[in-house]
């Protein structure tokens, strides 16, 4: 299966899936593979280091939309379909539910056209199972500036409107995903959110 995790900044994502992966690692038969975005292969990673430059400040949203989703694609078929093909467990952080969030609500681009560059993007291959740690954006700056100042001037580039644009988009998205995105509220500790993942994990994947 493939598995993403999603979430604002500051909800816990890389923690999460640090746990997640030595409990699942204990119980699994088959490889798990652990990957992100943008990123997780070279290319993708050459890209991501462009996107994330605090320096291009000139980078327009489309284009900041577009090299996601170039990003996305180059990851998707250098990476995760080939170790899906391999019947590898997959876990992502972060995928096509992050563009919809920071670009489509974040930026203001807007959800359509977001939409869209992905379908092109990822054809039919969308996560089976995706995992949102809900917190507000308040809430995830807050963590950032106590835990990770070297984040700040990136973050700080950026209102906090726009966080608050990340969280509704990602909270508006989910409602209309269904079954496929489960919320984990990330105010827990990080031991009671790995414990809560795996468990979403072994219902919907029993064996
Ligand atoms: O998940 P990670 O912290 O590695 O993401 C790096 C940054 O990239 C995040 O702080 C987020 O603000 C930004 N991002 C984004 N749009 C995406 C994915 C990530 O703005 N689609
Ligand atoms: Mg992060």
């Amino acid at each position: 299966p493939f598995i993403t995790i999603e979430g604002p900044d500051g909800a816990g994502k890389t923690t999460l899936i640090k746990g997640l992966v030595s409990l699942l690692k204990e119980q699994l038969t088959v490889p798990l593979v652990l990957t992100r975005e943008p990123g997780g292969e070279p290319l993708a990673e050459e890209i991501r280091d462009i996107i994330l430059d605090p320096t291009h400040t000139q980078l327009d949203p489309r284009a900041e939309a577009l090299l996601y989703a170039a990003s996305r694609r180059q990851h998707l078929m250098n990476k995760v379909i080939p170790a899906l093909q391999q019947g590898q467990v997959v876990i992502c952080d972060r995928f096509v539910d992050s563009s919809v969030a920071y670009q489509g609500y974040g930026r203001e681009i807007g959800v359509e056209g977001i939409i869209a560059i992905n379908q092109f993007a990822i054809e039919d291959h969308m996560p089976d199972l995706t995992i949102y740690l809900d917190l507000t954006a308040e809430e995830g700056i807050k963590r950032i500036k106590e835990q990770r100042s070297n984040e700040m001037n990136r973050l700080d580039r950026e209102e906090i409107a726009f966080h608050e644009r990340v969280v509704t988009g990602y909270r508006v998205a989910n409602q209309k995903a269904g079954d496929r995105v489960v919320t984990i509220d990330a105010t827990q500790t990080p031991e009671a959110m790995q414990q809560e993942a795996l468990n979403i994990i072994k219902t919907r994947f029993p064996d």
